[in-house]
């Protein structure tokens, strides 16, 4: 054998990380685990536990507690009465107790780590190197704005009783995203881990208890879906903060509609990877392993969809095809090993019966040569070719380490295919063009985008999805306000409302009947039904307002749809003189637009003033235009992380009953100031402002489209809207009830909501409503 051979030769001994620490420490509960509840461990009211395994043998670690009703209300309580004296604290109090958690993490990091792997299946590479030090990384930044809360919150107050439900893909990752915030902004949690992997969250707990953290502010209850409905239901929580499958996550936005109750939901993804002809195909290949293999595929958002631009696709799928010869799946514990085991084996029956459909709808499949450990549930780096865009496996999220590629032609196809699914969680953009790959990363519909890079992830850079993703970000500034609320105050419109001389009214004469016509794309149309609504005016005389339906409804969204492709573009700059020349309009229109609002309320100096504050609300939201930034977020990363406020899509409006035009305008303006279309159902009882709205509108530059309006009785058009999929986002406010039912009707597509009896309180509110934040990385030097 010559030496160049033996080199060749080598393979892989085994290099095992002891797991004698965590073995112990489990053996310290008699691997027997109860609930933490009230800063105590205390047995399930129930006494039925279930096991949690090692997914790399199959084999029992310890029992688990089942938390039951009284358990989880046992919880809820706790967590109330700690929640007031935790506020109270102070931010720099808190940040104290933050800072001594982020300490013991880091001082228990090696048990911590391998307590994940046993109880996951996940490589210790990743735990010791990845998970736990983003854990850590995670407490020192939000002691940081616990510290910080007052100055930069101001106005603001903790939600409350936060109860949290997390998944078993990043457990202690996951804990920490939800539970970091929630406490330094000073509200007190319940935790639900997910049943396959709750030891590190009650590891968590008893770093709790070792710091001396205040009893009820962080409680650990262990169960399944069971657990996690029960909590749900609770009507004693203010806030629930969710990371899942897409389907649980509707069924949350169901049972949360009209509670009133906070929600933030992190969802499921089927994250494009695209690769340009212009790109390091080696390094692309590289970020592609980890993309999709990095915790064997089990990341919301894994680059599951290779897209590759047709000239270089068979050199791509040879490369990657290459390299999964190479990848080692084993035991997780192995220091050398590439991929661990499935979580659990109901997930690995998941995996292949998808990969099976996969194939039987014609993909061709590749496995390495190799094969897995048959002792824990394995299953090897998948890739499937031959895939069409409308595929199951295309379009499902697989949850595990299958590839599916596809090809396309131009950038124009590529944004097109990535866009195809109903998620938008993260992207993952090649080229070494910056100026293509920028643009492609703005034209992705995903809350994160990685330029030349994939699975970037820090406390300081807000995560979350786009679409049926869900929505609510978890990082950084915009994740805070996940954890706070505004001080009860005035409306939007009270700091806007000047003191206004009324205008001059003529003695008005008795009006000549009018009929108003519905406003869709820009023009003036004839109800679909042909019906309309009479009213009978204050100081005499009739007047006619069309009568909108569904069709109605359905070509008013049509009609934003398209309008705001181009809207959202449109520079923003210009935006802002399209809102100021509107406000001059309407300023021109003043008494049209009075008389108009006192036709039915009677109230002529209300009215004035009333147009005097939509006219300034104008001249408000034109001022934000070009001014709502984000941010680049000072993250340890070498590169550039920066934040675009980007627009929602179509927001559907339900607006209140009074102040009859300042209720439309003052919902209207936000979101068309940020590049959003909008299909507006004004006030039912004073629709004569947004009748006459129309002329001034007719009269500006605001395009066809970017505001429809459909008078009418609410009823029906707001479910119609609220069950929509083209709308992205529904506001409603006013009448309570409605907005329950809204909400309810809003997790088909799972559309951003924001609801309440009056308008809203502050007006930088209605600007983070009207846009979702996207975090793009790019990296810089070699
Ligand atoms: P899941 O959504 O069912 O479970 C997530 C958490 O929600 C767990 O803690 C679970 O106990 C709890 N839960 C389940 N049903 C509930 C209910 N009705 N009310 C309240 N809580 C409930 O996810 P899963 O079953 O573990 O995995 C199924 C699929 O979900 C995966 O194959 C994957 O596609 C997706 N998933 C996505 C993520 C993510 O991070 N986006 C994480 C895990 C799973
Ligand atoms: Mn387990």
């Amino acid at each position: 054998m010559t030496v160049r051979e033996i080199y060749q030769s080598l393979s892989y001994g085994p290099a095992p990380e002891s797991a004698d620490l965590a073995h112990a420490w489990l053996d310290g509960f008699g691997r027997d685990f109860r609930l933490f509840i009230g800063g105590k461990w205390r047995a399930a009211h129930s006494g039925t536990s279930f096991d949690t395994f090692n997914p790399a043998n199959g084999k029992s670690l310890a029992r688990i507690a089942q938390a039951d009703a009284v358990d989880v209300d046992a919880a809820v309580k706790a967590a109330r009465r700690a929640q007031k004296k935790w506020a109270a604290l102070g931010g720099h109090e808190r940040a104290r107790y933050l800072y001594a958690i982020a300490r013991q993490i880091q001082k228990h990091h090696r048990l911590l780590a391998v307590l994940e792997t046993l109880d996951n299946g996940k490589p210790i590479r990743e735990t010791r190197d990845i998970d736990v030090p983003l854990v850590a990384r995670h407490f020192y930044h939000h002691a940081g704005w616990a510290q910080l809360m007052e100055t930069e919150f101001p106005g603001c107050e903790p939600v409350g009783v936060c109860a949290q439900i997390i998944p078993w893909n990043f457990p202690l990752m996951m804990l920490a995203w939800k539970i970091a915030p929630a406490l330094a902004m000073g509200n007190t949690v319940v935790l639900k881990p997910a049943e396959f992997t709750s030891i590190t969250a009650l590891a968590f707990a008893e770093i709790c208890r070792e710091i001396g953290l205040p009893p009820g502010v962080v409680n650990i209850v262990t169960g399944d879906g069971e657990t996690g409905k029960l909590l749900v239901a609770h009507p004693g929580t203010d806030k629930l903060a969710f990371t899942g499958s897409t389907e649980v996550g509707r069924i949350l936005r169901e049972a949360t509609a009209g509670t009133g109750k906070k929600l933030s939901l992190e969802l499921g993804g089927k994250s494009p990877f695209l690769v340009f002809e212009d790109a390091d195909l080696d390094s692309a290949v590289e970020g592609l392993v980890d993309a999709i293999w990095f915790n064997q595929g089990q990341v919301c958002c894994a680059g599951s969809r290779l897209l590759v631009q047709e000239s270089v696709a068979e050199t791509v799928l040879a490369k990657t095809r290459a390299r999964m010869e190479k990848l080692r799946v084993g035991d997780p514990l192995d220091k050398a090993v590439d991929l661990g085991a499935i979580v659990d084996s109901v997930q690995l029956e998941r995996i292949k019966s998808l990969v099976e459909q996969g194939c039987r709808e014609g993909a061709e499949l590749f496995q390495p040569a190799w094969s897995c450990p048959k002792d824990g549930w394995f299953y090897p780096p998948t890739l499937l070719t031959n895939v069409a865009p409308a595929a199951t496996v295309a379009q499902v999220e697989i949850f595990g380490p299958v590839l599916v590629a596809m090809t396309f032609r131009t950038p124009d196809e590529a944004v097109a295919l990535a866009n195809n699914t109903p998620y938008g969680l993260a992207a993952s953009v090649w080229s070494e063009n910056v100026g293509l790959a920028l643009d492609i990363a703005d034209r992705v519909k995903a809350g994160t985008v990685w330029v030349n890079c994939t699975n970037q992830f820090d406390a300081a850079s807000g995560f979350g999805g786009y679409r049926e993703s869900g929505y609510g970000r978890e990082g950084g500034r915009e994740g805070l306000w996940e954890y706070v609320k505004g001080r009860a105050g005035g409306t939007v419109v009270e700091g806007l409302r000047g003191k206004s001389q009324p205008a001059p009214v003529e003695a008005a004469p008795p009006r000549m009947d009018r009929t108003h016509k519905l406003y869709i794309g820009g023009k003036q149309v004839r109800p679909d039904g042909g019906y309309s609504v009479t009213l009978h005016l204050k100081h005499g005389g009739t007047a006619q307002v069309g009568r909108g339906n569904r069709k109605d409804v359905r070509n008013a969204v049509e009609a934003a749809r398209k309008a705001q492709e181009s809207w959202a573009v449109a520079n923003t700059h210009l935006r802002a003189q399209i809102l100021y020349y509107l406000a001059e309009n309407m300023e021109a229109e003043r008494a049209l637009l009075a008389r108009a609002i006192a036709d039915t309320t009677g109230d002529r100096d209300g009215a004035t003033a009333e147009v005097d504050a939509a006219v300034a609300c104008a001249f408000h939201y034109a001022a934000w235009a070009d001014k709502f930034d984000g941010a680049v977020h000072r993250t340890p990363f070498r590169g550039l992380n920066y934040t675009r406020p980007e627009p929602v899509g179509v927001v559907g409006l339900v607006c209140p009953e009074d102040p009859p035009l300042l209720g439309l305008l003052a919902l209207v303006l936000p979101a068309i100031a940020m590049g959003n279309a909008v299909v507006a159902l004004p006030s039912q009882t004073h629709p004569l402002a947004a009748c006459d709205l129309v002329r001034v509108l007719e009269a500006s530059d605001v395009p066809g489209g970017v505001l429809n309006l459909l008078t009418g009785p609410h009823a029906e058009m707001e479910q119609d809207l609220a069950k929509h999929d083209g709308v992205d986002a529904l506001w409603h406010f006013g009448d309570i009830e409605a907005a329950a039912e809204a909400e309810r009707l809003s997790a088909g597509n799972l559309k951003q909501t924001w609801t309440g009896r009056v308008l809203p309180a502050d007006a930088r509110e209605a600007l983070r409503r009207a846009t979702q934040v996207k975090n793009i990385w790019v990296p810089t030097g070699e």
